[in-house]
């Protein structure tokens, strides 16, 4: 039978970026979820030694449920430029550099942007992916997927929200996910969007 999430569960956020593991939190509050995340927990953070966001995703969620018996949720989510044939992809978090400075990894895109002299919207299309995925302690393992199409700008706008926020202006808007209000960001973003596949797939209805 499908796993469900129920009142008063406590979940473990199998992530190690504090800007993640607040927006996954803010997301499953309403739901009466209770969560812990990795780094609160001292959990080891697996290498993500996967090729897609799918893989990487699995691993994280399949570890963190292994070393503490919760149901486990992870994020696995980065940046896709077209123009630069997908990249920074799975590596979005890796081009910040050790030191996770996400101003060297904006950069690090638009240079590459410029080199191609990729200077109109429609040669500067963006997407932001995300895939959740959910480990139950009993094996049960369960993938969600979510995507924001949009455009990137420069030079970066706004302090909300975090990673490449302030280049990506999503389609239709006029305010990057950098200026947005956070509650605005939750409602469209590809974390929200995969977010709503797993509330409708684990959550009884009213
Ligand atoms: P990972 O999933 O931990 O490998 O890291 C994904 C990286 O993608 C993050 O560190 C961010 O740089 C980027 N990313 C994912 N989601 C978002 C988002 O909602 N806003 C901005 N950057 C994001």
């Amino acid at each position: 039978m499908n796993a469900k999430l129920a009142v008063n569960d406590e979940i473990v956020v199998a992530s190690h970026n504090a800007g993640k593991v607040r927006e996954i939190a803010e997301l499953l509050t309403p739901y009466g979820i209770k969560t812990v995340s990795a780094a609160d927990l001292s959990l080891h953070e697996p290498e993500e030694t996967g090729l897609t966001f799918r893989e990487n995703a699995e691993l994280k969620a399949v570890a963190a449920c292994r070393a503490t018996g919760l149901i486990a949720l992870s994020d696995d989510s980065g940046l896709e430029v077209e123009e630069l044939g997908g990249e920074p992809g799975i590596y979005s978090a890796r081009w910040a550099g050790e030191n996770k400075d996400f101003s060297v990894a904006m950069e690090k895109v638009e240079k590459a942007l410029q080199e191609r002299k990729a200077t109109s919207a429609a040669q500067r299309k963006a997407n932001f992916i995300c895939d959740l995925c959910i480990a139950w302690p009993d094996g049960q393992i369960k993938h969600y997927e979510g995507k924001v199409f949009g455009t990137l700008v420069w030079p970066p706008r706004g302090s909300f929200g975090f990673g490449y926020d302030p280049v990506f202006l999503p389609d239709g808007f006029e305010e990057t996910f950098g200026e947005m209000d956070p509650v605005k960001k939750h409602n469209m973003s590809h974390r929200a969007v995969a977010f709503n596949l797993l509330v409708s797939d684990c959550f009884n209805s009213p």
